[in-house]
């Protein structure tokens, strides 16, 4: 069923959301829209690219809205995703963690026949000569490689300047290859809550990427793309004059992880809403000062703190875990929701937290419910 067909279906169920069964994820259209629209007019005003990343929403109908609003295309943290969005007719995607084994990059080559403008990073010689052998062996048309470089993580990525300047000699020397830049996401940097030792932190980071990036220029490999860039740093990201392109993702929907830190140097100031949020029920009320709602573990990522209350239930009121299917809500005064009630909670880690759930149930705009991939 495309969006349209599933739009159409769903209309005659305007006004739904408390027949919902819960647990289920709802999604505020209208906030989502601003986030989206706010992004898209700041990275413009700076002069530079957009292509958000999809790991955080796993779904072709924002990924549409984001590039109806400006965005190139999208990034993906994995094959799945990008075949899923490249299959809704979505191009210009970037791949952001290297794929090594044989029948992922046997996938990766497929895909590259069917899917414009397919990007994917690498950090070793090894990947990218694989690649470039399994786009030869099918005749396929070259796949364009960024190299990922370790910001320090140590998660993925080139070690040093002259690491990313053996693998660009690597991707060169390929003809089924082509060499389209750099990707140097700081995830370490993201949640420092105070903006000021975010900013003090991503300085640091520029700095040795401006190594990187000389290095590279120096072997002739001037990267046409640097991307980079998450909702933490974004702010920071785009007065470096590094980045061509900002690669942000959870900006759409705001956890609680991101609520914490000020994303502007501005005291006070928020610039994106949360839009995401995990209604419940409760399904349970016979203990004096609790009651307990249908939403546990298994409703929401677990690495972050516990959820915050987003609505339904009186200010002050605190959600605990109970278990994999139960919450419990409390509340200093007592003063809890009734049997039946909903209570909608906020995302704590938005990407993973999508992850649980198969749809979206949008919220005010009634404009749609959208699959989940
Ligand atoms: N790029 C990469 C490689 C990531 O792993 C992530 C998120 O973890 C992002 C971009 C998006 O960052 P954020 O959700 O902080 O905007
Ligand atoms: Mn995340």
């Amino acid at each position: 069923m495309t969006d349209e067909e599933l739009h159409r279906h769903l209309v005659g169920r305007q006004g739904s959301r408390r027949d919902l069964n819960t647990p289920v994820l709802v999604v505020d259209q209208d906030a989502l829209d601003r986030n989206i629209a706010r992004m898209a007019d700041f990275a413009a005003a700076n002069g530079l690219n957009l292509r958000p990343h999809a790991k955080t929403h796993k779904s072709a109908a924002i990924a549409r809205r984001q590039i109806a609003a400006g965005a190139l295309g999208q990034c993906c943290a994995k094959l799945g995703e990008a075949e899923a969005l490249a299959d809704s007719g979505i191009e210009g995607i970037l791949i952001t963690s290297p794929i090594l084994s044989a029948p992922g990059i046997e996938r990766l080559v497929a895909l590259n026949e069917r899917a414009g403008g397919l990007m994917c990073v690498a950090d070793n010689p090894v990947g990218a000569r694989a690649i470039a052998a399994a786009v030869t062996a099918r005749d396929g048309r070259p796949l364009t490689l960024l190299i990922d470089v370790d910001p320090g993580i140590h998660r993925t990525g080139v070690a040093s300047p002259e690491a990313a300047v053996e693998l660009y000699r690597a991707i060169v020397a390929e003809p089924a290859l082509r060499y389209g830049g750099v990707q140097y996401y700081c995830g370490s940097q993201q949640h420092i809550e105070s903006f000021a030792e975010r900013e003090a932190a991503m300085h640091d980071r520029a700095d040795y990427l401006r190594t990187v990036i000389a290095a590279l220029e120096a072997a002739g490999g001037k990267p046409p793309i640097v991307s980079g860039g998450g909702t933490g740093t974004h702010r920071i990201d785009a007065t470096l004059g590094l980045f061509t392109e900002l690669q942000v993702g959870s900006y759409v929907f705001m956890d609680d992880q991101y609520h914490v830190c000020a994303l502007t140097p501005e005291e006070g100031e928020v610039p994106f809403e949360t839009s995401l949020l995990i209604d419940t029920r409760v399904i349970s009320a016979n203990s004096p000062g609790l009651v307990t709602v249908d939403a546990g573990i298994k409703s929401m990522a677990t690495d972050a703190k516990p959820p915050l209350i987003a609505g339904g239930a009186a200010e002050g009121t605190v959600y605990f875990f109970m278990g994999d299917e139960q919450g419990a809500l409390v509340h200093p005064a007592g003063e809890l929701p009734a049997l039946d009630a909903i209570v909608s909670l906020n995302a704590p880690h938005c990407d993973p937290t999508v992850n649980l759930y198969d749809w979206y149930h949008s919220a005010y705009a009634t404009t749609m419910s959208s699959p989940i991939f």
